[in-house]
């Protein structure tokens, strides 16, 4: 995931993770720019899919003009479109003159003013860059949400994280807040960070100058540098945007990855690639094997990150050059789209990762988080179990999904070699680090639909009680005051916490909207759990 980035900017986010109606994101929405001082904006920065609300649908741009009409809000759904509300608009200055648009495409009415739609065509591009321009939190408060998000990494029971660096999360500057708090241990959560390269067509030079500077393994069990990755170079950049063909790699890509690869395989650095689609990754492996054999890899670490349409062939490859493979629940929130395009028989293997464990390839599992998926676990773990969508959508026959023992082991144990820790962590096992976390429920019997429910009643760092709830409240770390004062995140918390936001209400009111014949029914209501947090579990996304 991208933890890091993430926590940069968590308390600058009103996060509609978990959140279950349209209704209620727009509630929080409306609250939330009522409560924004200007120049602020309100931002929605991935984390959920159109088809988790019980509308099915995403916001239009009329309703959140209507529930901001003076505040910027930038509304990000996925890599593939970003919706500004006209004052967004006016903030980052597109209006029917602007010349200068990053590239992307910006939607615009029969007048030629761009109505605030901006679509990820070819690549992510103009949603970040127009993201980029608004304004940063200060110092003070990037150290106080990092915190905050890491310690909600902690309430999902969440003690290590591998970092694959981001788009604007450039080495070393913007590396400081981390290291700030590492020096004072603040860190409530251990990072192994991968250097992802800023700049296109020089991506070497960014590679030549770090590896003068740091080298894999600096820093300590708690931070540490990983290696490159997991932009290696921007040609290579294959974006998962399944509302879109597959893009073609331009032909530069091989000189470019080779380039880059041999200075890393030189320098002895750990290396992973984002690949999205087989075709970007058996011209990756192209490069690798002809690099092999001028300069062998014997036993570097490097690995694909993602691999959803990799072929058994190239798992193959993979396993003989001694890479391995890390997958993300990506499906879990674009599944549908993915669908509509390739169709479902293209989906039953869309990762394969039963064909990667039985060709013997080491595999991991994450969520990719913050922008497309959201960072709790527990979705990811439930996908890998039962095959299934955010939005209920069954992806995977039996023989593509896996029990609950084998997720769990490619969470923990299957990660902790991509960070070349294996043996330290991922284990509760004498000799390994003191990190473990009790969870709400018994993952291993809980119902299955249950598991995506699961957090953490006490999580442990390094023999430290980082996160404490229900039983163990009097264990809880102090409470830390969340700043500056109107963030988002002070009022909802993170992952939908309607102990904090009051969900429900709303989302009761939508179902009915929806699908009048089951909104009677119990399961449709949100309840009061029994550790305290709101049942948001609703069946109506099954037919
Ligand atoms: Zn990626």
């Amino acid at each position: 995931m991208h933890p890091i980035r993430g926590g940069l900017n968590y308390n600058l986010e009103l996060r509609w993770d978990g959140v279950p109606s349209l209704a209620d994101a727009l509630r929080m929405l409306k609250e939330q720019a009522a409560r924004t001082p200007a120049p602020q904006w309100v931002r929605v920065i991935g984390g959920w899919t159109e088809f988790q609300f019980a509308e099915r649908r995403m916001p239009t741009l009329d309703e959140i003009n209507a529930v901001a009409p003076d505040t910027p809000v930038f509304v990000m759904h996925l890599y593939d479109r970003a919706l500004l509300n006209a004052a967004a608009l006016r903030a980052v200055g597109y209006d029917k003159n602007a010349s200068n648009f990053p590239a992307g495409e910006v939607h615009r009415d029969r007048r030629g003013n761009p109505t605030g739609l901006l679509i990820a065509k070819p690549n992510a591009n103009i949603l970040y860059s127009t993201l980029a321009k608004g304004p940063k939190l200060s110092r003070e408060d990037q150290l106080n949400s990092s915190r905050h998000f890491f310690r909600e990494l902690n309430r999902f029971g969440i003690t290590s994280a591998i970092d694959a660096g981001g788009g604007f999360q450039s080495y070393p500057d913007d590396y400081g807040v981390v290291n700030e708090l590492h020096r004072n241990g603040a860190l409530s959560i251990r990072l192994a960070y991968n250097l992802f390269t800023q700049k296109p067509k020089q991506e070497v030079s960014d590679f030549q100058s770090w590896t003068k500077m740091t080298k894999p393994g600096d820093g300590d069990d708690f931070c540490r540098v990983n290696g490159a990755g997991e932009m290696l170079v921007f040609s290579a950049a294959d974006f998962e945007d399944f509302l879109a063909p597959r893009p073609d790699m331009l032909p530069v890509m091989e000189s470019e990855l080779k380039a880059v690869i041999r200075h890393l395989v030189e320098n002895r650095w750990p290396f992973r690639l984002h690949a999205t689609y087989n075709e970007t990754i058996d011209r990756a492996l192209n490069v690798y094997e002809e690099v092999n054999r001028e300069i062998p890899f014997d036993g570097l670490h490097w690995f694909f990150d993602h691999c959803e349409t990799i072929t058994d062939r190239n798992i193959e490859r993979v396993k003989a050059l001694g890479g391995g493979i890390a997958v993300q629940n990506r499906m879990a929130f674009q599944g549908e789209y993915f669908v509509e395009r390739y169709g479902s028989q293209q989906a039953r293997r869309t990762p394969p990762i039963q064909r990667m464990l039985e060709l013997g390839v080491p595999v991991g599992a994450g969520t990719d988080a913050t922008r497309v998926s959201s960072y709790n676990p527990y979705l990811s773990l439930y996908w890998l179990i039962t095959g299934k969508t955010v939005g209920g959508l069954s992806l995977y026959p039996e023989e593509n999904r896996l029990d609950r023992e084998e997720a769990l082991k490619l969470y923990t144990v299957g990660s902790s070699c991509f960070s070349t820790e294996d043996g330290k962590k991922g284990a509760l096992a004498p000799g390994q680090l003191a990190d473990l976390a009790v969870l709400s429920g018994d993952y291993f019997s809980m119902p299955e639909e249950e598991i995506k429910r699961l957090e953490s009643v006490l999580t442990i760092v390094g023999g430290k009680v980082v996160h404490a709830t229900a039983e163990f409240s009097e264990l809880a770390p102090s409470a830390l005051p969340v700043s500056p004062n109107w963030s988002p995140i002070k009022e909802y918390g993170g992952y939908a916490n309607a102990s904090k936001g009051a969900l429900g209400a709303s989302h009761a009111r939508a179902l009915s909207a929806v699908c009048p014949e089951l909104s009677t029914k119990n399961h449709h209501v949100a309840v009061l759990g029994d550790l305290g947090f709101w049942d948001l579990g609703c069946d109506c996304f099954a037919f």
